[in-house]
């Protein structure tokens, strides 16, 4: 692992030292050249990350595709959403908008002399293992990210925005970025939120956040497999994923859909929204069958969304 590290922290000095602080000083903006450092680290391991699902996801959907294309033409956008995502555009557009109003908040609440208590004062046991924290931490970021999803069904405006990500009709591991930018920020908000109420630190952060992009990469893959009967109940699978975006099943019906969770079907179990049962393959919503238009490139994506959200498409 301090391999790993060591290995890493090379790769990142080298990059920054022989491209990025040259072009700095090209363009005269060496003022800059400690956030550069971070973003550097950041664009790194988003393209790790991206290398890394593509070496392990790729072969996957070739050899076990859950639904045969004649192109792929239509996954070539969730690609740019993807890039978009993981070289850090879209985390640092949100990041820049929150950053304002977590400080605001941050410093308002410490004037009040109200320090959020986080988990481990919670439950004292925690103190002696930042394992069994991080897992703490896990649990109630994923319980939150259940029903910040149930909410993006139930509730009509947000699913105006949610229904871009259920537009994809050829899923495959590039979607699992395919969001609406507006989406994104209320996710991050929502996101961030509950992460500073129960007191995550920003390593913890950034490792949960790298966990839970790697399962829903996975859960996202155009792939005809599960986990098995008890692997399925345990973590998000691509076929538990795959019938929460089925076209007529996924989002519809009492509960507007099933299978919401990110990381644990226990969520969907509890919560009777989960469907263990449904084995069709095709992905989608059903109006679209009747020729809605969700759009094919990024802007007329982003555009609609707009238009949906103020009742005009
Ligand atoms: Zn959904
Ligand atoms: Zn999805």
């Amino acid at each position: 692992m301090n391999d790993i590290v060591a290995a890493f922290a090379a790769l990142h000095g080298a990059l920054f030292e022989n491209a990025v602080l040259p072009a700095l000083f090209a363009l005269g903006l060496m003022d800059f050249s400690e956030p550069a450092f971070d973003a550097t680290e950041f664009v790194l391991i988003g393209l790790i990350q991206i290398g890394a699902v593509y070496v392990l996801l790729r072969p996957l959907e070739a050899w076990f595709p859950a639904e045969p294309w004649a192109d792929r033409k239509a996954v070539r956008v969730d690609v740019l959403y993807t890039f978009l995502h993981r070289i850090g555009l879209v985390p640092i557009a949100v990041y820049a908008l929150l950053r304002p109003l977590v400080d605001g908040t941050d410093e308002m609440l410490r004037a009040l002399g109200y320090i959020p208590p986080g988990v481990e004062d919670a439950i004292p046991a925690l103190h002696d293992s930042p394992f069994l924290t991080f897992v703490v931490y896990l649990l109630v970021l994923d319980f939150a990210d259940y029903w910040r999803h149930r909410l993006q069904h139930r509730w009509g405006l947000w699913w105006a925005l949610h229904s871009l990500h259920h537009s994809q009709r050829q899923l495959s591991f590039w979607a699992d970025d395919r969001n609406h930018l507006l989406d994104d920020v209320i996710e991050g908000l929502w996101f961030s939120a509950i992460a500073f109420m129960i007191g995550v630190g920003p390593e913890q952060f950034v490792a949960a956040v790298m966990l839970i992009r790697f399962v829903e990469s996975l859960s996202h893959g155009n792939v005809r497999f599960g986990f098995g009967r008890w692997g399925e109940r345990l973590l998000v699978s691509p076929r538990f994923h795959r019938t929460h975006h089925a076209i007529g099943v996924g989002h519809e019906g009492r509960r507007y859909g099933c299978n919401f969770a990110t990381l644990l079907p226990l969520w969907d179990i509890v919560f009777g929204s989960a469907n263990f049962s449904y084995r069709g393959m095709a992905t989608g919503i059903t109006d679209q069958l009747g020729g809605r238009d969700y759009g094919e490139s990024f802007l007329a994506q982003q555009w609609l969304g707009l238009k949906r959200l103020a009742g005009r498409a």
